[in-house]
């Protein structure tokens, strides 16, 4: 396994539509190498929760999805997901601002900035898994905000270009400086 590189904010490639992937292309060799790289890319890094493939420059429609808890978010449950081919079949209630990030919005693989984005609070999910699965799921709060993130990384969206309140904009030592006030 090997910690991929992360395109940054700016890179062509986070802005295209991500391919979508036939069942035997998921159980290939070198898509199963590419899950297993990029969920290691993910464990070491400290703040983010998501990677979608095209921000280690594979323009497929591939995420993956790692959770514990952390210092900075002691009471989440730990979670984990390979999500292929997902889309959001429907969403529900209004949207909530919500604090995010991006690790390709940052230089050392880590988010520079950060904002309040509106997300849908619930949100039923549809992928296949990394073996070719068909799924159905509901996701709400943080989970149903990461997918969303997520998703929209595979149609080329960042999560700046969602971003309504730009007053909200952060650095990272002063988000972090506003978690710790918080605790
Ligand atoms: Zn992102």
């Amino acid at each position: 396994m090997a910690v991929l590189n992360r395109r940054q904010f700016g890179d062509p490639l986070l802005r295209e539509t991500a391919r979508r992937m036939t069942k035997s292309e998921i159980l290939s060799e070198p898509i199963k190498h590419l899950i297993a790289d990029m969920r290691q890319t993910l464990r070491t890094n400290e703040l983010g929760v998501g990677l979608a493939a095209p921000q280690v420059g594979e323009s497929v429609a591939l995420s993956v999805i790692w959770i514990e808890p952390t210092a900075q978010r002691p009471h989440v449950e730990n979670f984990s997901a390979t999500i292929i081919n997902p889309k959001i079949v429907s969403s529900h209630g209004r949207r909530v601002q919500r604090w995010e990030g991006c690790i390709s919005g940052g230089s050392h693989g880590t988010a520079d900035l950060f904002a309040k984005v509106p997300r849908y609070n619930d949100v039923d999910v549809e992928y296949l898994d990394e073996k070719g699965n068909q799924h159905t799921e509901t996701y709400t709060g943080l989970l149903a905000q990461i997918m969303q993130h997520e998703i929209d990384h595979l149609n080329g969206i960042l999560f700046v270009d969602r971003v309504k309140d730009t007053k909200t904009y952060m650095t990272h030592a002063e988000y972090r400086k506003m978690l710790k006030e918080a605790s």
